[in-house]
């Protein structure tokens, strides 16, 4: 199975599937991190000591029985000790993910902890945030400072001079933890080299779960046309590449396409963006879902894109870690680095937090044809198109170009292309 579903498979099927996308994410080295599921009988099943994290089989996964027996063709991961101490502490976790991804470690290195109030999911997601001190990786006494950080509460933890370690209610919700983490981090230090974050009050953030749009009501759905199931293949087939590709994470990002009139179809909330499937996607119906199904808490602003420009056919809101520095901090994206970039992009302006609300007017406002791409404050990136696959592009395109200028940043003055030269692109390629 190329999917997570953590209710149908094996413990040491879920962990050789999560393991290899945190390898493939670049969140773990070949030999570092993690993972271990408790089940039923109060087993814990955990990656082996010194395998290849790379290249893993379900048949290395280690068993620990409840009574101390090990059963399995290795020794069960130097961790066992602090796996096994969160599970006692927290009958509530029932997966723990340790790894040594690069900007979580920045922050273990630097003895502080990411400010998740920089992103409301992050906050929403990750909670408040444990710190464990510095212990001797496999000891007894490293198993007993993080027990004690997830006693009082916290399901993701920073380890000092070391790594992190997040539990989760099943592995699919630790895997949303930690790879949320990660971003924000990642963020959050983009942010640091080209100016100052910004973070948001908890009122800020309280507001953005009070304005969410009551469901809109159903209607019954009673066939499929050829059209609509395609278009449920090429949004999955999208979410899919944006999540391998670093562009979108498990538990944020939305994506949705014009069937035809104003109807469209869009991604469900509440699902893990890398186990999505195209019956998941919801059908939007003369302003009605699907039946039996949750849209993303986004659609009301998808729907009004679509009613004002016709000729949008389809629309990614998402956070990736260069786009989104300049989200935090509120500097302005020069896309004017490469003629491509600005082909693609043109301008693409910041939107105050807030401004994706219900019944708020600025993004609606700003966003036309000449102006595809927005950054909305400490929020997201919304980018819009014609085809998806162009749509996708696009926002790669923004994210490329985001990334050279935060990394060009210590190199000295960034120099963006003349005014003469982007006149010769606009007639060249724009009209
Ligand atoms: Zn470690």
């Amino acid at each position: 199975m190329k999917f997570l579903n953590v209710e149908m498979m094996h413990p040491r099927d879920q962990i050789v599937m999560v393991i290899d996308r945190i390898y493939k994410r670049g969140m773990t080295t070949t030999s570092g991190g993690n993972i271990s599921v408790i089940d039923e009988n109060g087993d814990i099943w955990i990656t082996p000591s010194g395998v290849d994290k790379g290249n893993l089989k379900p048949r290395d996964i280690m068993r620990v029985k409840r009574d101390g027996t090990i059963v399995g063709p290795h020794k069960p991961s130097s961790e066992y000790p602090f796996h096994r101490a969160i599970f006692e502490m927290r009958p509530d976790l029932k997966a723990v993910i340790h790894a040594h991804p690069p900007a979580l470690v920045s922050f273990s290195i630097a003895r502080t902890i990411p400010d998740t109030n920089v992103i409301p999911q992050a906050k929403y997601v990750c909670g408040p945030i444990g710190y464990a001190p510095y212990a001797l990786p496999g000891s007894e006494e490293l198993g007993e400072v993080i027990g004690k950080e997830f006693a009082k509460g916290f399901k993701a933890v920073i380890m000092e001079n070391h790594g992190t370690v997040l539990g989760g209610s099943d592995l699919s919700d630790a895997f949303q933890r930690f790879e949320t983490l990660e971003l924000c981090a990642r963020t959050i230090i983009n942010a640091k080299t080209i100016g100052q974050c910004r973070r948001l009050s908890d009122e800020q953030i309280d507001a953005f779960e009070d304005q969410i749009p009551r469901l809109q009501p159903e209607f019954e759905c009673e066939m499929h046309s050829s059209k609509e199931r395609e278009i449920r293949t090429e949004i999955t087939k999208i979410v899919r590449r944006a999540c391998q590709q670093g562009m979108m994470i498990s538990s944020y990002g939305t994506v949705s396409r014009r069937l035809k009139g104003n109807d469209f179809l869009i991604t469900p909330t509440n699902k893990s963006r890398w186990d999505i499937f195209p019956e998941d996607i919801v059908l939007i119906k003369d302003g009605k879902r699907e039946k039996g199904k949750l849209p993303s808490r986004a659609t009301w602003l998808h729907q009004e894109l679509y009613r004002k420009n016709p000729e949008i056919n389809s629309i990614i809101l998402t956070q990736s870690p260069y786009l989104m520095a300049y989200g935090v901090t509120g500097e302005k994206f020069d896309v004017r680095t490469i003629p491509e970039s600005w082909i693609f992009l043109q301008d693409v302006p910041n939107m105050p937090f807030g401004s994706h609300f219900k019944d708020r007017n600025e993004i609606l406002d700003t966003i036309d044809k000449d102006t595809p791409v927005v950054i909305v404050e400490n929020d997201s990136v919304v980018v819009t198109g014609d085809k998806l696959l162009q749509t996708f592009d696009r926002l790669e395109v923004a994210e490329f170009s985001a990334k050279s200028l935060v990394l060009g940043h210590s190199i000295g003055d960034l120099i963006p292309i003349g005014a003469d030269e982007i006149e010769d692109l606009r007639k060249k390629f724009l009209s």
